[in-house]
């Protein structure tokens, strides 16, 4: 099964596919985190990319469609992925539905949740997770037990993403207004198209996905 979950930054996606990844046997490919390590490890991607992400506006088109083509060639896609994140553009979508084309695959479902842009803000500049298991926490709704300590592997160091402010949200929810959104209507019209309301409780978000996969 190929999938692919669009949204806006902070709707989720990334909660969403790891619990599909789980049922489906299926890869995450999530472009953001490629990216994030590209800016770890230093490479001439990361470093092209890494000023670009903390002003919350997009990578250039062919960088992230070169990524996408390589990955998606890797032995562990056999089974199927999800994309989470990318397509961020209409070329973006343009050159994977090529891309998929040329190597007889099929996109079985694309998945839109959505989330008001209030919500999201407040999702985003609360949330920061554990430096050493990745875990995910906010400093509203969801703090672990024993304050500054890991509810998963009990390491107390914590990070936020570079991105995760005030200011680059704004800029990465402009990005997906103006950028981000004109895909939908090129995924509408082909029929494979689910909306999903992503505000409220993660595992009836969870229960609504899954039905629209299997639906
Ligand atoms: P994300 O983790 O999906 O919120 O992505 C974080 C940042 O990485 C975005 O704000 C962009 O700067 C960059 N990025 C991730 N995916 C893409 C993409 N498909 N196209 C362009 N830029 C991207």
């Amino acid at each position: 099964m190929n999938l692919i979950l669009l949204g806006p930054p902070g709707a989720g996606k990334g909660t969403q596919a790891q619990r599909l990844v789980e049922r489906f046997r299926i890869v995450q490919i999530s472009t953001g985190d490629m990216l994030r390590a590209a800016v770890k490890a230093g490479t001439a991607l990361g470093t092209q990319a890494k000023a670009i992400m903390e002003a919350g506006e997009l990578v250039p088109d062919e960088l992230m469609v070169a990524l996408i083509a390589e990955r998606i060639e890797a032995p562990d896609c056999a089974n199927g992925f999800i994309l989470d994140g990318f397509p961020r553009t209409v070329a973006q979508a343009a050159a994977l539905d090529e891309m998929l084309a040329e190597r007889g695959l099929v996109l079985d479902r694309v998945v839109a949740i959505e989330v008001d842009e209030e919500a999201l803000i407040e999702r985003i500049v609360g949330r920061f997770s554990c430096a050493d298991c990745g875990a995910g926490y906010h400093e509203r709704f969801n703090l672990p037990a024993t304050e500054g300590v890991c509810d998963q592997c009990g390491s107390t160091n914590f990070t936020r993403r570079a991105d995760d402010n005030r200011e680059t949200m704004i800029a990465r929810l402009a990005a997906y207004r103006e950028q981000t959104a004109p895909i939908i209507p090129h995924y509408e019209a082909g029929g494979r198209f689910a909306r999903v309301d992503g505000g409220g409780d993660i595992d009836a978000i969870t229960a609504d996905v899954v039905a629209a996969l299997e639906r």
